[in-house]
């Protein structure tokens, strides 16, 4: 039998209820119902125009809350059987298990409280940012810079590389392309990191080696920024050697998209910015950058850094 408690919300609708009061929510049908008595009970809850019914856990006796939102109702109901499926499953370690428990946290907690946001999302985008940064599991831009869903379209290769334009197709140009033709981001970030293993791999790589692997044809495109960490810090320890390179490959993939004609003309017109970053996740700091870029500046340098900060 359900048990009820009611208690004032903002929107005039509030129950607690037992897991028993499933069965009761089950008996709607109903995007049109605007009434619901639970069986038994004198309490009707009457649901105001265009609200549903959001479902949260608490942590006691699984019991459920409800409260009025703009949700689907039907929505509400799948929480609640996807819920129920999952807790009566063993507690076996599996990770998939894992991830559908996540994704339903976050259908419940991000998706249904912003499900406005997500509605609109699925009919268009127009993110802020495009992003390449490196397919590393410790670097996920979306965790360290809080990206929430459609404000950043990305990008992830090995080492976080953009080769150039003569370089010919490959996933990230088209991304790029994609972002800077099609969605018109105004900002592109290259995002490297700290104990890249992708850097590490340019960096060792031996000239004239015989054998060939995927990894070292992609991280090739990285040569001038390991030539001319060579010049600027050969003397040192091979892992600053590293440090050095996943910094300089940053700005030598930031001047590799000036290679691209539609960046290099949205970059010209200042419909476009190009920006680097460089998270150390062993100190856990971010460092940021933005490229100045002149065309046909004579003399000096066409390029320059501005805006270089250190988020620590
Ligand atoms: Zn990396």
């Amino acid at each position: 039998m359900a048990s009820l408690l009611r208690s004032p919300l903002p929107c005039g609708l509030n129950l607690t209820a037992s897991t028993s009061d499933h069965e009761a929510f089950a008996g709607f049908s109903a995007s049109s119902v605007r009434a619901l008595k639970i069986s038994n009970s004198p309490l009707i809850l009457r649901r105001p125009r265009n609200a549903y019914l959001r479902i949260l856990r608490s942590n006691e006796k699984r019991v459920y809350v409800t409260e009025a939102s703009e949700e689907p109702f039907g929505l509400s109901q799948e929480i609640i059987d996807s819920e129920q499926r999952f807790a009566e499953r063993d507690t076996v370690l599996d990770p998939f298990k894992e991830l559908e428990y996540r994704f339903l946290d976050f259908k419940r907690r991000n998706y249904v409280e912003n499900l406005v946001n997500y509605q609109n999302l699925a009919q268009q985008q127009a993110p802020k940012f495009m992003v390449v940064a490196c397919a590393d599991s410790r670097v996920c831009p979306t965790s360290i810079l809080g990206f929430q869903p459609g404000e950043a379209f990305t990008v992830r290769n090995v080492a976080n590389l953009v080769p150039p334009f003569e370089h010919g197709a490959s996933e990230t140009n088209a991304a790029l392309e994609f972002a800077v033709n099609s969605l018109e981001v105004p900002n592109i970030l290259v995002i490297g990191h700290s104990r890249c293993g992708g850097i590490q791999a340019l960096m060792s790589m031996k000239e004239n080696a015989e054998s060939r692997s995927f990894i070292r044809d992609w991280v090739s495109v990285g040569k001038s920024a390991r030539l001319s960490t060579k010049a600027a810090a050969g003397g040192q320890s091979f892992e600053m050697q590293c440090r050095h390179c996943e910094k300089e490959s940053i700005n030598g993939s930031l001047l590799n998209l000036l290679t691209y004609p539609w960046i290099e003309k949205r970059v010209t017109e200042g419909a476009l910015a190009l920006h680097g970053g460089y998270y150390d996740f062993v100190n856990c700091n971010f460092e940021k950058w933005t490229l100045v870029y002149r065309k046909g500046l004579e003399g000096g340098s066409k390029y320059a850094i501005k805006d270089r900060c250190l988020w620590s």
